[in-house]
């Protein structure tokens, strides 16, 4: 007889994970090497080791280790937060109507507020035992910097995050947090780097952008004796990191003998989506099972839907390895838009190569829509979610709609990584009605296609 499934599936202690699960292990087609800028050849570990930590550039070039075992120190950070609950949105389906199954794993039970402290910890950590004094990283939002600034504190590490200025300005509390975690917030552009002074140099009055903290925090890196740079997505160590979340959720499914139908996830740097997604990925990579996973963006920043396949510098202020994935251009600016998580040009090289090898599909959704959704489901569900997990919501609400007119009782799970509340700026424009959908046009996007630096392959 088949057991109820109650509202939240949650593992024991014992029970999670303690191994991350790494899909380059599984695909046939490896994601693409990042290449040198100037000779384009591949980089290696000693080409990366000045700038990253040690162990997580080991970590980055694995193409071949199919689990690494989870140091003991962040099993036990884990047990801080995790395991994550499964939920099963009961109040939802009914809200819907819909004969569909509802499941969502949910991230923001941490005060960073989002899934991005799973990698945090553990860069931390490798950070720690090679003896470094800090690391430096940048942030826009400010979920990562918040993240990693619980994770450095923990392992009694210096912190320098880079803020883009008018984030910095506009998310005072965000700020905040981090300095309580004891991280050093400098405002970027800054005077406390050249590439900082150059910029102010020549505008004054610039408010900052994602590439020019990259900069910054690249540079401060490189420049100050025993500190690395850090990233919070995007790269294969990163993901790596996340698959603890579709781990879990796949032992929570087992509990109940649930299979999921689709799967679904936000993605900007690719890192929730593939931390959810890429357990199940390497299901179907080995025969094993057959999901329908969708990665859902935003359409003012649509990199997989509109983007090309190709190499791209992976900051705005080009000085960082060319990586070879879905962009949309490093000069491209998408336009002001509130789920800041998702405004990145590019896209994890791994999620790459499996979207172009046809084992995902992507859509773009607009803002108002993203935030009709948000709102529905704060309403019904209890959690008030940041604006970037609404894209996965807005996608599971359509899907469960789908089966309503279908009849179709699929089981449905997504990721919902994190929570809304810095955010309120972003609700209070919806809820003024004053929300609106910036969509670039095809000619501005082919404009900065046609300025990818050209490698031959
Ligand atoms: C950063 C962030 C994202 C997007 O980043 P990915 O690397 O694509 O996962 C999504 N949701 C939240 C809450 C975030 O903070």
């Amino acid at each position: 007889m088949e057991k109820k499934v109650p509202y939240k599936i949650y593992l024991s202690e014992n029970e999670i994970p303690t191994q991350w699960y790494n899909v380059r292990a599984d695909m046939k087609n490896k994601p693409a090497p990042l290449i040198n800028p100037g000779t384009h050849q591949p980089l290696t570990k000693e080409d990366l080791d000045p700038i990253f930590c040690s162990e997580l550039n080991a970590q980055e070039l694995d193409n071949e280790t199919r689990f690494f075992d989870i140091p003991e120190e962040i099993q036990e950070f884990y047990k801080m937060y995790r395991p994550s609950p499964l939920v099963r949105a009961y109040f939802l389906e009914k809200a819907l109507g819909t004969p569909a199954k509802i499941y969502y794993k949910f991230e923001g039970n941490n005060t960073s507020g989002s899934h991005k402290l799973n990698s945090a910890i553990a860069q931390a950590y490798y950070a720690k035992k090679q003896g470094l004094k800090g690391v430096t990283t940048e942030t826009g939002a400010g979920q990562w910097g918040t993240a990693l600034s619980m994770a450095c504190s923990y392992f009694d590490l210096d912190l320098k995050v880079y803020m883009v200025k008018c984030s910095y300005e506009q998310k005072p509390f965000r700020r905040e947090v981090m300095r309580t975690y004891g991280a050093d917030v400098t405002p970027s552009p800054s005077n406390t780097t050249q590439v900082g002074r150059k910029i102010l140099s020549e505008h004054p009055e610039s408010t900052g952008s994602l590439g020019c903290a990259i900069s910054e925090a690249v540079e401060a890196a490189v420049t100050n004796e025993g500190y690395r740079y850090v990233l919070g997505s995007v790269l294969n160590q990163v993901l790596l990191h996340q698959t603890i979340i579709g781990q879990e959720a796949q032992a929570a499914l087992r509990k109940y003998d649930i299979k999921p139908d689709i799967i679904i996830g936000c993605a900007g740097g690719g890192s929730n989506l593939g931390g959810l997604a890429t357990p199940f990925i390497g299901e179907m990579l080995r025969g094993e099972a057959d999901y329908k996973i969708i990665a859902v963006e935003p359409a003012s920043c649509p990199s997989f839907t509109r983007g090309k396949f190709a190499y791209d510098f992976a900051d705005t202020g080009m000085i960082c390895p060319l990586a070879k994935m879905y962009t949309l251009g490093s000069q491209f600016i998408p336009s002001a838009n509130h789920a800041g998580g998702l405004r990145y040009h590019g896209m994890s090289p791994i999620l790459s190569q499996l979207y172009a090898d046809g084992l995902f599909e992507a859509r773009s959704v607009e803002q108002t829509a993203v935030f009709d959704a948000a709102v529905q489901f704060a309403r019904v569900e209890g959690i008030l979610p940041a604006p970037e997990s609404s894209h996965a919501i807005r996608a599971a609400i359509d899907e469960a709609l789908k089966c309503k007119e279908t009849g179709e009782e699929k089981t449905i799970l997504f990721g919902l990584t994190g929570t809304g509340y810095f955010d309120l700026k972003a609700y209070e424009q919806y809820n003024n009605g004053t929300m609106d959908d910036i969509i670039p046009s095809d000619d501005l996007i082919a404009s900065y296609l046609e300025k990818l630096p050209k490698v031959e392959e």
